[in-house]
């Protein structure tokens, strides 16, 4: 199958609410431009260099995804025109968007991610750290940034019941942390589900899908 095909039998079983981000790391301009002529926008990278280059030689109306973790000494690569970053783990990181989005003159949209996987590879943040961020006076003062929900990643296993225990769990972060009232936190997005386990994640409440193997094929 092609890229196209991939997408729109992917599309169609995605409900309304779900939006699709096209993970297109490690994949060249052709693949893209592929899924962009099959009608899609919003693509995802996990390295700040390749998408900053991916997005010069582009069309602008791309929405491009940092789904990566984020190094603060490169937030300045992508702040004129990253439309989510998804990993923000950490205060420092966050006051360095804000910075570098002053700078653009824009407000970068950001999704706090939470450790939800039993493995310790992955990164994130506890809920508890989530909640202290935003309910701190210095995050209300960041002007130029916005938290507009919560991402995460599940454990890689074929085990379903844990896969499904992780997700749950990040829903259940994202429904406490939106009785925080705060200017700039507007909670709407839970980025969560890959080629693997999207539908079930889907089945857990997620409105955000990152999925790339099965739009693209597998990566080397
Ligand atoms: C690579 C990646 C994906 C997509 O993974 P697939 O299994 O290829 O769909 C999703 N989210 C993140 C954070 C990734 O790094």
């Amino acid at each position: 199958m092609n890229i196209k095909d991939n997408l729109e039998k992917i599309k169609s079983s995605l409900p309304d609410h779900v939006t699709l981000v096209a993970v297109s790391k490690t994949k060249p301009l052709g693949d893209i431009m592929e899924a962009y002529h099959a009608g899609q926008r919003v693509f995802g990278e996990n390295k700040i260099q390749d998408m900053a280059e991916k997005y010069e030689a582009l069309p602008k109306d791309i929405e491009w995804h940092m789904i990566g973790h984020v190094q603060r000494n490169k937030v300045k690569y992508m702040a004129p025109f990253v439309s989510l970053i998804h990993g923000v783990d950490n205060y420092k990181l966050l006051k360095e968007i804000d910075k570098q989005a002053q700078k653009s003159e824009r407000i970068i949209d950001c999704l706090l991610q939470i450790k939800i996987a039993e493995e310790d590879s992955k990164f994130g943040m506890t809920l508890d750290d989530a909640s202290g961020i935003l309910k701190s006076e210095n995050f209300s003062e960041l002007k130029n940034i916005r938290i507009t929900g919560v991402m995460g990643m599940a454990t890689f296993t074929d085990d379903d019941a844990q896969i499904g225990k992780e997700f749950n769990a990040l829903k259940s972060a994202f429904e406490k942390l939106k009785t925080i009232e705060a200017p700039n936190f507007q909670p709407k997005t839970i980025s969560m589900g890959m080629s693997g386990d999207y539908p079930l994640a889907i089945e857990c409440g997620s409105n955000m899908v990152r999925i790339g193997s099965s739009i693209f094929g597998e990566r080397n």
